[in-house]
Order: C-alpha cells, then sequence, then structure tokens
C-alpha cells in the first residue's frame, strides 16, 4: 500500500478509513487527518484510489522540487565557499611568510649599507693617509 502524506493543514499523520455506503452497502475509502480530523473530498471503493486522493498534491510536490534543487545549489555554493576560504587562508600564510622574509631582506639590506659605508670610510682614511704620507 501506498504510504500516505502528512496533513497539508496541520502535518499530523492520516489514516485510511472506511464506511459502508448506505446506497449500496459497498465499503467507501478515505484518509482522515488525525490531528484535525480533515477528511479527503473523495470516498471510493478502491482504496489506492483513496491514498491517490489524500496524496495528490501538484503545488506541494513542485515546491518539494524546488526546495530539493535549492537545497543542492546552496550546498555547490557552500562548498565553493569553502574551498575559496582555504585557498585565502593558504594565500595569507604565504603573504605573511613573504612578508617576513621582505623584513628579513630588509634588515641584511641595511646591515650590508652600514658594512659599505664602513669599508668606504676606512677606504678613504687609508687613502688620505697614503696622499699625507706621500705629500711629506
Ligand atoms: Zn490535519
Amino acid at each position: 500500500m501506498t504510504e500516505l502524506k502528512r496533513c497539508p493543514f496541520c502535518g499530523a499523520t492520516a489514516v485510511l478509513v472506511s464506511n459502508c455506503d448506505p446506497a449500496n452497502g459497498k465499503l467507501l475509502y478515505y484518509v482522515m487527518c488525525e490531528g484535525c480530523s480533515l477528511e479527503s473530498q473523495v470516498k471510493t471503493e478502491d482504496k489506492e484510489d483513496a491514498i491517490g486522493y489524500w496524496n495528490y498534491r501538484p503545488i506541494e510536490d513542485d515546491l518539494r522540487t524546488s526546495i530539493s534543487k535549492l537545497e543542492a545549489e546552496n550546498k555547490e555554493i557552500e562548498e565553493e565557499k569553502n574551498s575559496f576560504i582555504r585557498e585565502l587562508q593558504h594565500c595569507s600564510g604565504l603573504l605573511r611568510a613573504v612578508s617576513k622574509r621582505r623584513d628579513q631582506l630588509k634588515a641584511a639590506l641595511k646591515k650590508l649599507h652600514g658594512s659599505i659605508k664602513e669599508a668606504e670610510l676606512t677606504a678613504i682614511n687609508a687613502l688620505e693617509y697614503e696622499t699625507e704620507d706621500s705629500k711629506q
């Protein structure tokens, strides 16, 4: 037997009910909500038809399809976002490493400039000393 959908109004479970048709004594089936006692409009001798009428909800089915599509799209977007965040974190790490290396190189360059200046002064002093020596 096909499963019954929940009540479209209150969301409670529903049950298949049968009543005797007073006109001919045959059993008529319909579905009733266990929460709000809503009954399906169609009463029929066929159980599956009674369930089919209760379960026939084209707008709800369309909405469920749309929701499923949107949820799938949302999942894809979420995965792309997470991938982007991981890339961003990786780039940020690289940027920190480059920045740290740049600072190290700046310090080394400054030290090198100091050494060059010192060597120049030493060379100039030595040259001046030699020049003064040669004058005498
Ligand atoms: Zn209900």
